[in-house]
């Protein structure tokens, strides 16, 4: 899965590279390795959280078009069942994610009890 583009694009200012002015072929390979080393084991303070409202739903990154919306079955892995914040659903805030995730475990477990 591709790195978040706002996550890239911090990962290599911390190394001080400037994604404007530097051309790939002119990073040295020290600054590469510096780039891994963020990478693999750079380290974060958390400093705040996000405000009243943003904090609702993950959209966890499951394409809906990978999933049989009848069962809930991942067409990419068959035998896997998908439910609630898993999937790529962002519903406004009222009760929408919350619908989401009982109906779509709801179909899930109805698929699986199908299956025994
Ligand atoms: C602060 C906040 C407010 C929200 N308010 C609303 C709202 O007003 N209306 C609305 O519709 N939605 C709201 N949401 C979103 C809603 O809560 C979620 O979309 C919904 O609960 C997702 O359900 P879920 O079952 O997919 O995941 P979760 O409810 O996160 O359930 C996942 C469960 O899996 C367990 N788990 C994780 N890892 C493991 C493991 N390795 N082994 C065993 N168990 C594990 C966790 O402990 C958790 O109990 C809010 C979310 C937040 C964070």
């Amino acid at each position: 899965m591709p790195i978040p583009r706002r996550l890239w694009e911090r990962l290599i200012v911390n190394v001080g590279i400037d994604q404007d002015e530097t051309r790939w072929a002119d990073v040295s390979n020290k600054t590469l390795n510096q780039l891994i080393q963020e990478l693999t084991q750079g380290q974060y303070t958390i400093s705040g959280k996000g405000i009243f409202k943003e904090e609702f739903v993950t959209c966890g990154g499951i394409k809906l078009n990978q999933v049989d919306f009848k069962t809930m079955e991942s067409r990419q892995c068959p035998g896997l069942y998908l439910a609630g914040e898993i999937l790529d659903i962002d519903g406004v805030t009222g009760g929408f994610n919350f619908q989401s995730a009982w109906t779509t475990g709801w179909l899930a477990g109805q698929a699986m009890g199908a299956m025994s």
